[in-house]
């Protein structure tokens, strides 16, 4: 089950169907390889919003070879930060766009406090905004070590793992036959310094969040789907919590 924060208890009962429930903003939080990205995806399709991948934002400026690209490239493969200047930029263009209106899930942002800060400036400022949410995923270190150096992609983004999901023909999509792909920082080298600057850098995002309520931490070492369930039912029950407030 969930935890949330201060007095509040999920239920064991999932929230009343709701055509009209407004999701908001959400942020998913969580360690390199928790499965922001795949929770995110499974909560895009149920919740008809967008999700706004800080790091395939990067990614896709890497391909497109924009100054942004270039600037963050290096950064990335040493498992470090882009800085935060970049980075709330392109959200902030992200964010301008005219799909966000019922809500986003913000996956891989923010990661550090200064990016916390400003988004929560945004936030505030824009008044036909809810309050942020924010779900925290929780795996262990052996565990996410295994779901990184395992992973493997397509370049549609369907996400396999070598160990615990492994394509039919290894190397190749199940479903179009494409080469899959193995991300430059999926390495266990680059792994060890991400977790180096998520402990340093976005473990206290994390607490700026649990301190402001309105959080909820999931046990993300547990099957997809039940991890959408749990992600599913805190989000609707901190909606109906940051509404009254
Ligand atoms: P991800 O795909 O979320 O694991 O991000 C991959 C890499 O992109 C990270 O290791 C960082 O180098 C960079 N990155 C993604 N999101 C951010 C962010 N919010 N702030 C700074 N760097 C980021």
């Amino acid at each position: 089950m969930p935890t949330l924060t201060n007095d509040s208890v999920v239920p064991h009962t999932p929230a009343p169907a709701d055509d009209d429930f407004l999701p908001g903003p959400v942020l998913l939080l969580g360690a390199p390889g928790v499965g922001k990205g795949t929770q995110a995806k499974l909560l895009m399709a149920e919740f008809g919003i967008p999700q706004i991948s800080t790091g395939d934002l990067l990614r896709a400026n890497i391909a497109q070879g924009t100054p942004l690209g270039k600037a963050a490239k290096s950064l990335m493969d040493q498992g470090q930060l882009v800085s935060d200047e970049l980075v709330n930029q392109m959200v902030a263009d992200r964010l301008a766009q005219p799909d966000v209106k019922r809500g986003y899930i913000l996956d891989g942002f923010p990661r550090t406090l200064n990016q916390a800060e400003w988004l929560d400036s945004v936030l505030v400022a824009d008044s036909a905004t809810l309050p942020v949410v924010a779900i925290s995923i929780v795996v262990s270190y052996d565990q996410l070590l295994h779901r990184i150096t395992g992973r493997r992609i397509s370049p549609t983004g369907r996400i396999y793992n070598v160990y615990s999901n492994p394509p039919v023909v290894p190397g190749y999509c199940d479903v179009d036959g494409s080469a899959l792909i193995q991300r430059s920082d999926d390495s266990e080298e680059v792994f060890a310094e991400r977790m180096k600057t998520f402990a340093a850098q976005t473990a206290p995002v994390i607490e700026h969040y649990r301190n402001q309520g309105r959080f909820v931490e999931v046990d993300g070492d547990q099957a997809v789907e039940q991890v959408t369930a749990e992600i599913t039912c805190a989000l609707k029950h901190l909606r109906q919590k940051a509404q009254k407030s």
